[in-house]
């Protein structure tokens, strides 16, 4: 079939083809659109998404065969009638549609971030717009990192009119994107949801597209807006002073050559990430393997893994995703789990969207928006976050931390059991023994449980040892000899911005400021360290919900704000002030003790070394936009 037709001259059968793979409570949108009425939406056809529910939308296969035949019907007559423009729909309608698509009211309080992340007209309503005449003259912007978050950043000063300067210590813009290449990485949020509000990509090849796919949207998006002109590549910043003479950031740059040179900037937007620096395990003789070594965020391309005998160790969401990638390659492989990851199923994880499915998100009026905005409201704000919230004296840990924990615990580990089938021994090694959102849980199709069961693969649970020359020695004192080990061990997230050094207001250092134990207001400024702001900053990171996305253009729109305000009173300098960040990360401690990630019965890169948890936020998508809005300039000593 010709998928390249548009609406205008497809035929019946083809469009009816296009349509039987189409979402339907997305379709219903759809229809709502073309008959300028809500009537089809009030009827029998009534989508009720539970997360815990098998089918995704909550709807049966008669619901759905019917919502089908009344959008073909409605596209047919829009074609025949030659596709005219369809009128906008008023308030009330958006309304009811937002209410109808999952089936789960929200609170009228929800409605502006509903309409926004809807974006229905192409609104983009997270941008701040300046009034340039306001912008001192010479003021200008640095920001540190090209990743998703740097290029936002970028993006919005550059849409404001302020002049900036982007740095990445890597040749390429991408950040995460252009690092890991190991084989199988892909995304783990759904990647309708993970692009940015302003730049949607309704063609994505699968549901969770690859590294490559991502990368070149990166790019793409980069190049539409020229960052490219503003960025300077292999270049690392080295430190970073505040003057309070000139209320500037006196900044070193260190380049590939190892040449220095220092510039002078308004602020500084530390755009670093948290999942960069590749952690290493704390086991002895680490280094004296006498095979082929690396670690997965730095892949090493020039091996050919036919035959070996490969060692990974490690069994989070890289693990995960590059084990089932190799298994068939490598002649014997052996998984180390130290502690095994809780699985959450999603069928089309490893999906390609199909031709009709493209033809629908290219043709259909509206849909693509609509079916962003259902995976928004089905992912982030009914998502799996009431499931992760503790009881004060639930009796059910360390196993659960809430009844709603418990029941998620049933229904993840009946399908893990279910899917090492006879295996007991194999199902029983990889049922955790801690709260369901205790870690980043794994995507899964069976992948990884299948991949496990292959003639080829063990899974070693005997702690390790010692590293030998030779490969692995393990707890029980079994020998295990490789060509090459691979290290999926993660990354150091809590190293926030190390190793550049910053030194604030008074000669204060950040790092020694923080003892290891990083914490901002909002995640976004620190006090001491006026005109610093971070993106993807401390307990800014969601366990479970939408896109890592939506946080950074929460935080950038925040920033923004804080920059317009600035111009606007004609301010030197806002820093934050001490009590405020100190009390609102009492409250993110108190709030996360209450999580399953806060468990003191389990240990993840959401927690520093002192034990807290310094990575994640707390609550719920809409409390973050809420409280990143607009900055209250009562939160700040200005200057
Ligand atoms: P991770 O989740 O921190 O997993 C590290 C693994 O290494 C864990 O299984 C850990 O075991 C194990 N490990 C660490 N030190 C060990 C030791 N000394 N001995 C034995 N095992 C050891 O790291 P990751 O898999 O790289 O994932 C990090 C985060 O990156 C994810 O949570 C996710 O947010 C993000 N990520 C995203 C994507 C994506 O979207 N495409 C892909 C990959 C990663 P324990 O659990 O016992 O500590």
């Amino acid at each position: 079939m010709d998928w390249t037709l548009t609406i205008d001259d497809i035929s019946d059968t083809q469009l009816e083809q296009a349509l039987s793979l189409a979402h339907v409570p997305t379709l219903m949108a759809t229809l709502m659109h073309l008959q300028g009425s809500c009537d089809p939406l009030r009827g029998d056809i009534r989508p009720h998404v539970t997360q815990l529910a098998e089918e995704e939308d909550g709807l049966s296969e008669g619901a759905r065969d019917k919502a089908r035949k009344l959008a073909l019907a409605a596209i047919i007559a829009h074609r025949d009638a030659g596709c005219p423009a369809l009128p906008t729909p008023d308030d009330a309608m958006v309304t009811e549609t937002m209410q109808y698509i999952t089936g789960v009211p929200f609170p009228e309080e929800q409605l502006e971030l509903m309409r926004e992340e809807l974006n229905l007209l192409g609104e983009d309503r997270r941008r701040v717009n300046v009034d340039t005449v306001s912008v001192p003259a010479g003021y200008r912007v640095l920001v540190i990192g090209s990743g998703m978050s740097g290029i936002l950043a970028a993006i919005r000063l550059q849409q404001a009119g302020i002049d900036y300067l982007l740095v990445d210590k890597n040749p390429e813009i991408g950040g995460t994107w252009y690092e890991n290449t190991y084989p199988g990485c892909q995304v783990d949020s759904a990647n309708h949801l993970y692009n940015y509000i302003f730049e949607p990509n309704h063609q994505w090849p699968a549901h969770f597209s690859d590294r490559k796919t991502l990368f070149n949207y990166f790019q793409g998006v980069a190049q539409r807006h020229d960052v490219r002109a503003h960025a300077r590549l292999n270049t690392r910043v080295t430190s970073s002073t505040y003057d309070e003479s000139s209320n500037c950031w006196r900044v070193d740059f260190e380049d590939s050559q190892g040449r220095t040179t220092q510039d002078s900037f308004s602020a500084v937007i530390a755009a670093c990430g948290q999942l960069n620096t590749p952690a290493m395990p704390d086991i002895p003789g680490v280094d004296s393997f006498q095979g082929i070594t690396f670690h997965s965020a730095r892949w090493e391309h020039q091996h050919d893994l036919s035959g070996k005998r490969v060692a990974v160790i490690g069994t989070g969401c890289s693990a995960t995703q590059f084990v089932p990638a190799i298994a068939d390659q490598t002649g014997q492989m052996t998984v180390f789990q130290r502690s095994p990851n809780w699985l959450l199923p999603v069928e089309e994880y490893h999906q390609p969207v199909s031709e009709e499915e493209l033809w629908c998100f290219r043709n259909l009026p509206f849909y693509a928006r609509w079916y962003r905005f259902f995976l928004f409201r089905a992912r982030a704000i009914d998502g799996l976050l009431p499931y992760l919230y503790g009881e004060e004296d639930w009796q059910g840990q360390p196993l659960s931390v809430s009844p709603k924990n418990a029941e998620l615990r049933e229904a993840m580990e009946a399908y893990i059991r279910e899917q090492a089938g006879d295996d007991l021994a194999l199902a029983d090694a990889l049922v955790p023994n801690y709260p369901p959102g205790g870690k980043r849980p794994v995507l899964d199709d069976g992948s990884w449980i299948s991949t496990l069961k292959r003639d080829n693969v063990t899974l070693e649970t005997s702690p390790i040892a010692e590293i030998i020359p030779e490969g692995i020695r393990t707890a029980d004192g079994a020998i295990h000899e490789f060509d090459v080990i691979i290290y999926g061990t993660g990354f150091h997230a809590d190293h926030f911005l190390l190793p550049i050094q910053f030194t604030g207001r008074d000669g204060r250092d950040l790092h020694d400021t923080w003892q290891g134990d990083p914490q901002a207001y909002m995640g976004i400024t620190v006090p001491g360290f006026p005109n610093l702001y971070l993106l993807y900053g401390p307990n800014t990171n969601i366990v479970v919900g939408a896109s890592i996305i939506f946080f950074s253009e929460c935080e950038m729109r925040y920033i923004m704000g804080c920059l317009k305000m600035q111009f606007e009173q004609g301010l030197a300098s806002l820093e934050v002030r001490e009590a405020i960040c100190r009390e609102y990360n009492d409250s993110m401690d108190e709030r996360n003790r209450m999580c399953a990630w806060g468990s003191p019965h389990v240990s993840s890169w959401y927690k520093n070394a002192n034990g807290r948890v310094s990575q994640n936020w707390p609550g719920t998508h809409f409390e973050y936009w809420r409280q990143t809005k607009k900055p209250d300039p009562g939160d700040f000593l200005a200057h």
